[in-house]
């Protein structure tokens, strides 16, 4: 249980309207699973992510960073801690020339449309990625030949003291699903791209490819997390699912989708401990029958180890 000089420093720093206790986590994740946070915080400046992360600091309390929540399975119990969403009150776009400069807090579609808007090229394979530019930088989002380290030049991040650090490119060291954010723990806070001059009309018809491509393919009629797990070199993870007999597999509200076998839906009702088992059940009977390790791309949250 956080203390109540937390929640207290937290609401003189941001307001008392941008501090919600016990909020339920399933209203903040695309899975909408989850128990409730001790405290969730939404920043509306750069200058009040510093100031939460001083208060976590000052007073040991651990802190959870997220944006739409669209990769992530926090358990039933809810997080003890403050959880800080980094989300529409932290969302400004600008353009000057061929640079893009968004907070982290802006969605790859309002990204992808503002690039749009302005006649550049390079961010429309993210117009369907349900998250935010902090989580596409942290994990580098990537689809259909395209990703986030591709067009990212430099990145604005608050380290664990409070303090700006510049990123540039080379820094980030991004990989797959890697960066080197994620692994000292920065919290990104805005992004600039660099994009490329394009025919409005070439962009809006490939951001319609793309996501009437999605639109057969994906189950987006059910809450999801995406693909539930990364790609495992030399293979694909949902042929391996599917070549395992598990098409519609369920546990309790937890279903292997029957549109798209690398999903995990909540097909109604479903808690993260239905969807952790699943999970369990996928990996071990994808090994058994075709001797291949699958791990989580979905980041599970609050559950004991
Ligand atoms: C239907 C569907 C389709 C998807 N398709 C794709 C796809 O094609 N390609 C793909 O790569 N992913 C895909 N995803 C997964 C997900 O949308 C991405 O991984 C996305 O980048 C996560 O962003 P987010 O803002 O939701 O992050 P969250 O899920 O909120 O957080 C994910 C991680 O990022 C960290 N994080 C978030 N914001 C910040 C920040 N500002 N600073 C520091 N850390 C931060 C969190 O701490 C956490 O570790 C899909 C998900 C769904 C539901």
């Amino acid at each position: 249980m956080l203390a109540p000089n937390v929640t207290s420093a937290l609401k003189e720093a941001l307001g008392p309207d941008a501090v919600f206790e016990r909020e339920p986590m399933s209203a903040h994740t695309t899975f909408k699973i989850g128990g409730p946070a001790d405290v969730l915080v939404r920043p509306s400046s750069v200058a009040q992510v510093q100031a939460v992360v001083r208060i976590c600091r000052e007073t040991a309390a651990k802190l959870w960073v997220i944006g739409c929540g669209s990769d992530l399975l926090v358990a039933d119990a809810g997080l003890a801690g403050v959880v800080m969403e980094c989300g529409e009150r932290l969302a400004r776009i600008t353009v000057e020339g061929t640079r893009l400069t968004a907070q982290a807090g802006a969605t790859n579609a309002a990204v992808s449309e503002a690039a749009c808007a302005h006649g550049l090229s390079g961010y429309e394979f993210a117009c369907g990625i349900p998250g935010t530019v902090g989580g596409a930088a942290i994990m580098n989002a990537g689809a259909y030949e395209g990703a986030f380290a591709d067009v990212a030049r430099e990145l604005t991040c608050v380290d664990g003291d409070g303090n700006l650090v510049h990123v540039s490119h080379d820094e980030a060291d991004w990989g797959y699903r890697h960066s080197m954010m994620s692994d000292r723990g920065l919290i990104v806070v805005e992004a600039t791209l660099e994009l490329a001059p394009a025919p409005q009309a070439a962009i809006r018809a490939k951001i319609d490819d793309l996501t009437a491509r999605r639109e057969a393919k994906q189950p987006l009629d059910m809450p999801s997390a995406g693909s539930t797990f990364k790609r495992p070199e030399g293979y694909f993870a949902g042929k391996l699912i599917q070549d395992a007999g598990l098409r519609g597999y369920r546990v309790g509200g937890a279903q292997v989708s029957e549109k798209h076998t690398g999903f995990v839906v909540n097909a109604g009702g479903a808690t993260a401990a239905d969807v952790r088992q699943l999970i369990c059940d996928v990996q071990d009977r994808v090994r058994a029958t075709q001797g291949v390790d699958l791990h989580p791309e979905v980041r599970m949250w609050g559950f004991e180890a």
